[in-house]
């Protein structure tokens, strides 16, 4: 299931390879980390299998040690497991775009519904919520209070009115309005129940909905994968399993919490759909969009040796650095070769976040290194301004001057 990484290495090899002995003892620290980020059991055996399988025989890149390189290969299977790049919200050719919120009891449903009308409305859309929460008057009271903070309509029908005649009557309203984007709230239960998915499937077909948000509450972790859980109604083998409700994605919420989100793993996993946006914290403003590699690098809680390697390996092509050698002991290092390697640092990121990732370079202070970036530039714009001729007349001007 997992590709060998198919990007050329760009640096040259040093003709040693990772082997079943030399991973054995970062694997075991990479289990370790996927466990205590919260991935469920299964879902890390399968992954350390598939991994440690493809990684054998890929060569090492010098100067990186083994486990570094394991680490990112590691890093980057998990990127590619959790969909790659950002997900964007899909959003309906013409008529209103219509998204329904699903997910357990307490998982941030309600939260999310105005987070997410909020976030909308900043991009410029106009939006109304739908009260679906039935069984709870607070739920419904709930909804209203957080629509007031962000200033977006809620339409209730109170709690005798069953849940797909509100999403019928709430979308005929939005309509009317034009508004650009519905987000109903539906009620959770503690677990799944028919009653439950019945409800959702006939909400489903009165909205006819756009997109179908699977709400996770992060800290549930291994749950969030288990046999009884709203997720795993999305797995075949599961005795819920229903295509009918065919979620389109899912929001991971509570990211503000202890937990590593491992939970972002098993949701992809279990239910195929991406993550598509992520909630980190009770205000209305914290919700965001999920970035796989940012998530890969929190479950593995290694983020910056590996921002290193990564960019370490984009930036400086080998072949590069050993011509430059090459030009440095023969005296031929020109000005263009020097632009050429202030260029490879500063793609690498500012000099502040470049040094700040090198061990024991810490001492350097943001004033020096902001003093550095400027002389940088100026001889970068210095050089860049010049032909050859130019320079050459430069340097006689500067060297009669000084007549040394
Ligand atoms: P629902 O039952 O699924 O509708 O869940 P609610 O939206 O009522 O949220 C349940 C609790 O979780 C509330 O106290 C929220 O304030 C809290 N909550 C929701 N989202 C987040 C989040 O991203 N971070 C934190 N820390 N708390 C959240
Ligand atoms: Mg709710």
């Amino acid at each position: 299931k997992f590709q060998k990484p198919t990007r050329k290495l760009p640096i040259r090899l040093d003709g040693k390879v990772l082997t079943k002995e030399n991973i054995v003892e970062p694997m075991r620290d990479i289990r370790r980390a996927l466990l205590e980020a919260d991935v469920s059991l299964p879902v890390v055996r399968r992954f350390v299998q598939s991994v440690s399988e493809q990684a054998v025989g890929v060569g090492l890149i010098r100067g990186v040690k083994p486990d570094q390189q394991l680490v990112k290969i590691v890093h980057d299977e998990l990127v590619k497991l959790m969909g790659g790049e950002v997900s964007d919200l899909v959003f309906a050719k013409s008529g209103p775009t219509v998204i329904l919120l699903a997910g357990l009891q307490g998982v941030g449903k309600t939260t999310v519904c105005a987070k997410l009308a909020f976030y909308l409305k900043k991009q410029g859309k106009s939006c109304m919520m739908v009260a679906g929460d039935v069984y709870r008057p607070a739920a419904i009271d709930q909804l209203v209070i957080l629509g007031e903070q962000v200033d977006v309509p809620v339409y209730t029908a109170g709690t005798e009115v069953k849940p797909s005649e509100i999403a019928r009557q709430g979308l005929a309203e939005a309509k009317k309005k034009n508004v650009d984007v519905v987000i109903m709230d539906t009620a959770g239960r503690l677990q799944i129940d028919k009653a439950m998915m019945d409800e959702l499937k006939e909400v489903k077909r009165a909205l006819n909905p756009t997109e179908v948000l699977l709400v996770v509450d992060a800290m549930t972790g291994q749950e969030a994968a288990a046999g009884n859980s709203f997720l795993s109604i999305f797995n075949p083998w599961s005795q819920h399993s229903t295509v009918e409700i065919g979620i389109t994605g899912a929001i991971l919420t509570k990211l503000d919490g202890d937990s590593r989100g491992g939970a972002a793993l098993s949701v992809k996993e279990v239910s195929g759909k991406p993550i598509k946006l992520v909630g980190r914290g009770e205000r209305m403003e914290d919700l965001e969009p999920f970035y796989p590699d940012r998530m890969a690098g929190r479950i593995l809680g290694m983020g910056d040796v590996l921002s290193f390697v990564e960019k370490a390996q984009e930036v400086m092509r080998q072949e590069d650095a050993e011509d430059l050698q090459k030009k440095i002991m023969s005296a031929k290092f020109d000005f263009n070769d020097f632009l050429k390697q202030t260029r490879a640092v500063a793609q690498m990121g500012s000099m502040t976040r470049v040094i700040g990732m090198i061990p024991g370079m810490g001492k350097i202070t943001p004033a020096q290194i902001r003093e550095a970036e400027k002389s940088l530039k100026i001889m970068e714009a210095m050089i860049e301004a010049m032909t050859p001729g130019l320079f050459i007349f430069c340097c006689l001007k500067e060297i009669l001057s000084t007549k040394s």
